[in-house]
């Protein structure tokens, strides 16, 4: 026998049970960005390596050290997606539809780092992306669809965090102010920030050491020194939320990892799981991204969930089952020698019933136990004679009557089982 494989370190495999949750997870989504007015985007899982690092930001810790990297066989270097925000803005540019531009995408993202729980190396997000207004409506709805997605997928335990990183003028001067506050506080830092401190200043407010977070607090934050446009657009954005009742903590600590954010940033935290990886969802406003990548100005908003982590939270919260079910409704006991399960599948499914069967001429003991196996509601038997009889044995597997079986004439099944089923 010939050695076997593995799935590459930082990757999993998702079937049977598992991907019943995801398929839930996936569903709602697609969902409720329909009711929010959002089409379904798919975009090519590499691209050019300069949408990462133009729309990233070179200096930035996912595009210096964790993007797949490579050249195909024509010398082209491209980047496996690291993130799913940059893929949607380049289409956008690149095909001008109709404004606002509304897409929602399921994809695969990539990240060379150290795996552990709740981190791959190939994990998957649910995003939106929103361009073509600079309305504060548009943070709002943004914000609430993550906020709907997550009740419906059954979360309970989550805050809402929100800040403004203002527009680049007023985030500069902020910037500086931060700086001038700094130089006097540098060994009070974290060992890390002490040394690069003065560079790309404003993630200091990312770090997580009590050092920092002690110092960063004390010190101006960002909210109050906005300019007045930018602070009376995040107050719309604020009071819209509060007005449908999505409550909010404000968060002048909170800047997101990426260079063209601008204006609304958000983060969705779960309090059911570890603080050092409770981060469930996050987005926020990409003002400069369209320019940054040889696109006309656009204003645009979205966020990305990670799945694999908004699973990790559910469970956390004691969700384990899936919001959509996928066992079958019934398993066909075939025990004749003329396969009719195939003909008695084939009507059951063309009338909206999930059915399952075995194969290869199985034992009838060993059908039976597939068929609990499978989670079918109900067992249909057909067996010689019953067969020769032109009848079906309903038996209940699950029901309170689960020893109730009785016989049904062929040409009534499917209606017997969909009054059975309650359809
Ligand atoms: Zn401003
Ligand atoms: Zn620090």
């Amino acid at each position: 026998m010939s050695e076997s494989f593995q799935a590459p370190v930082g990757t999993h495999d998702v079937f049977g049970a598992e991907s019943a949750r995801w398929e839930g997870v996936i569903a709602t989504f697609a969902q409720m960005a329909y009711r929010y007015g959002f089409s379904m985007i798919v975009t090519p899982t590499f691209e050019d390596v300069g949408v990462f690092n133009r729309g990233i930001g070179e200096q930035s810790e996912v595009a210096s050290k964790e993007m797949y990297v490579f050249e195909d066989r024509g010398g082209r270097t491209y980047a496996l997606r690291p993130e799913g925000t940059a893929p949607v803005v380049r289409a956008f540019i690149q095909h001008s539809p109709t404004l606002p531009f509304k897409a929602w995408y399921f994809t695969p993202a990539f990240r060379y780092e150290r795996p552990q729980k709740g981190r791959f190396r190939e994990h998957h997000q649910l995003g939106v992306e929103a361009l073509g207004s600079e309305d504060a409506a548009l943070d709002i709805e943004t914000i609430s669809l993550l906020n709907d997605f997550f009740q419906a997928a059954g979360l309970r335990k989550y805050r809402v965090l929100i800040n403004s990183m203002g527009h680049d003028e007023c985030r500069q001067s902020y910037v500086a102010l931060l700086k001038e506050y700094l130089s006097a506080h540098v060994i009070e830092l974290c060992d890390e920030h002490q040394k690069v401190w003065d560079q790309n200043t404003l993630r200091l407010l990312d770090c997580k050491k009590a050092e920092c977070v002690a110092v960063t607090n004390n010190g101006p934050q960002l909210p109050a020194h906005l300019c007045t446009p930018c602070s009376e657009h995040f107050s719309s954005v604020v009071s819209g939320l509060s007005n449908i009742g999505v409550k909010c903590e404000l968060a002048p600590r909170l800047v997101r990892g990426f260079d063209y954010y601008t204006r609304t940033t958000f983060e969705f935290v779960s309090d059911a799981l570890d603080s050092a990886q409770n981060a469930i969802g996050g987005g926020g406003r990409y003002d400069k991204l369209a320019e940054q990548l040889g696109g006309d100005p656009t204003a645009g908003i979205g966020f990305g969930a990670g799945v694999e982590r908004l699973l990790l939270a559910l469970e956390a919260e004691g969700v384990t089952e899936p919001s959509i079910s996928r066992t079958p409704h019934v398993f066909v006991v075939d025990t004749t020698e003329v396969d009719v399960a195939t003909g008695i599948c084939h009507s059951l499914r063309s009338a909206g019933i999930a059915a399952v069967r075995a194969y290869d001429h199985r034992s009838m003991k060993a059908q039976m136990k597939a068929a609990d196996k499978s989670g079918a509601r109900f067992a249909l038997l057909v067996g010689p004679q019953e067969y020769a009889a032109g009848q079906i044995t309903i038996r209940d597997l699950r029901g309170d009557e689960r020893t109730e079986q009785v016989s049904v004439a062929q040409q009534d099944i499917v209606t017997e089982v969909l009054s059975r089923l309650g359809k």
